[in-house]
């Protein structure tokens, strides 16, 4: 998702943007306030973002994640606040999704050439494959919600990056919040949090991207007040061998990349690291079931599918208080 166009306007309250790097991807910032705020406020956002970073991280070697990683089978692992939450709701999205949501699917994906090791781009084969199911499984972790502990029952490791972006999101939110600025937008890599409106009274735009690698253009635009929107799609990480296309979400059940029409979905709720998981769990269990299950757990959800005839749209009940712009 990106921001759609910030209009300029004169006088004192003005839409301040600011850019940085974070979680391996850049972020943008929004605001209605004051200029003179912005070095005040990045620094802060920095800093929010950095202790994201080094809990989360899958790239930097001594994040918390990573300890976890390498930490023994059977051996209760104190969590931060930051990681015990995002692990403990990955969990309730595994749960909910019936497995299709799987943080510890890391060896395969990493197997499939998406993951930190920089693995070449082909197809694995079956006894690879084997080896890396053996290592996959959310149900190994237990979660002691009194201790903050959690006890790996069989080699796991944990890849948070289909959650950790909405998570930095409703963090760096609730430090705007905290400073009492009450328009916003923040986006971390394509997620985003909307608060109150801009200047003119218009309600922020968030732009739906064309489910297309390369095109990058925009599919939709819709205008979005007080809450937070994750949009989960396989048109741009993917490689292609012979003509077929590997997408880099992986069905835990079958250890394959998903291979289904559905392309792009955007979910809406109120917390942007729901609406990311949410988001890579309905890809995973394609149009069907993704929509059965935004009616169960009341999400609002818009899918892309894309057909022979071209894209064909697809919306879950509550997206329905929504309306686009174009
Ligand atoms: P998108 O770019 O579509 O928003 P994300 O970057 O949010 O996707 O998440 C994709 C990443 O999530 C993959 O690169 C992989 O690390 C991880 N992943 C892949 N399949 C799953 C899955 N079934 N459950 C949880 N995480 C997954």
């Amino acid at each position: 998702i990106m921001a759609a166009t910030g209009c300029s306007v004169s006088g004192q309250d003005e839409i301040q943007t600011f850019y940085g790097q974070a979680l391996g991807t850049s972020y943008s910032i929004k605001y209605v306030g004051e200029k003179n705020k912005v070095g005040k406020y990045q620094h802060g956002v920095n800093s929010v973002l950095d202790r994201i970073d080094q809990s989360m991280s899958t790239y930097l070697k001594k994040s918390e994640l990573n300890r976890f990683n390498d930490a023994p089978v059977g051996e209760p692992f104190h969590m931060s606040d930051d990681l015990f939450y995002v692990v403990s709701q990955a969990q309730i999205i595994s749960e909910k999704s019936v497995g299709a949501f799987d943080i510890t699917v890391e060896p395969l994906v990493d197997l499939w050439g998406f993951g930190p090791s920089d693995r070449p781009d082909i197809v694995p084969d079956k006894a690879e494959l084997t080896k890396a199911f053996d290592m996959v499984g959310y149900s190994a972790l237990q979660m002691d919600t009194a201790t903050h502990t959690v006890t790996k029952i069989a080699p796991r490791e944990i890849d948070l990056s289909a959650i950790a972006k909405g998570y930095a999101v409703d963090k760096v939110a609730e430090y705007l919040d905290s400073l009492n600025i009450s328009a916003y937008l923040v986006e971390v890599g394509g997620e985003m949090r909307l608060k109150g409106k801009k200047p003119n009274g218009d309600s922020w735009r968030v732009a739906i991207e064309t489910p297309e690698s390369g095109a990058g253009g925009i599919y939709r635009i819709l205008p979005l007040s007080d809450r937070a929107i994750a949009t989960s799609g396989d048109y741009r990480n993917y490689f292609e061998v012979n003509g077929k296309r590997y997408s880099h979400t992986i069905d835990p059940k079958t250890g394959f990349p998903i291979d289904h029409p559905l392309v792009s979905v955007s979910v809406i709720t109120d917390s942007c690291a729901i609406a990311d998981g949410w988001a890579t769990a309905m890809m995973v269990l394609g149009t069907r079931s993704a929509l059965e299950l935004a009616e169960k757990e009341q999400l609002a959800v818009f899918l892309i599918e894309k057909t022979a005839d071209g894209f064909k749209e697809y919306k879950s009940s509550l997206f329905d208080n929504y309306e686009f712009k174009r």
